[in-house]
């Protein structure tokens, strides 16, 4: 499977650098944000390294589902019961930081929310 050796996320897949794993299997890995935006945040990223969404091709429709099927689950399994996010960003202008593709997945009572 393709990895960057410059990619932080591929470092995390290889065991490299630790994470808080909270599921993993042949196609995807799923850990805690170490700067949570909400009471629950995950990350699902690909285990193969996919820069962004701009290089995502229909060969990628599957592993792109399965990272949507996978994102209530593990909201569920995490307690998560009243609702939550899922949220890509693409490209500098879209705030995307790491070059590697994750969905964000945030839930728990909202620190958003006004009053
Ligand atoms: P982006 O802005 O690219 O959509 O989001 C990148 C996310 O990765 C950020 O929310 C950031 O906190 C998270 N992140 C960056 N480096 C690490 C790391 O080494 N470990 C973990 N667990 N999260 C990271
Ligand atoms: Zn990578």
């Amino acid at each position: 499977m393709s990895a960057d050796p410059n990619c932080i996320f591929c470092k995390i897949v290889a065991g490299q650098i630790p994470a808080k794993k909270v599921h993993e299997d042949d196609r995807v890995v799923v850990f805690h944000d170490i700067a949570p935006w909400a009471p629950v945040h995950v990350l699902i990223i690909p285990k193969q390294h996919i820069a962004s969404m701009t290089e995502v091709t229909d060969a990628d429709a599957a592993l792109l589902g399965h990272m949507n099927v996978l994102a209530p689950r593990l909201m569920a399994q995490l307690g998560v019961t009243g609702g939550f996010r899922q949220v890509i960003n693409t490209g500098r202008d879209g705030g995307q930081e790491v070059f590697h593709l994750h969905m964000h997945v945030m839930g728990g009572p909202r620190p958003w929310a006004k009053g």
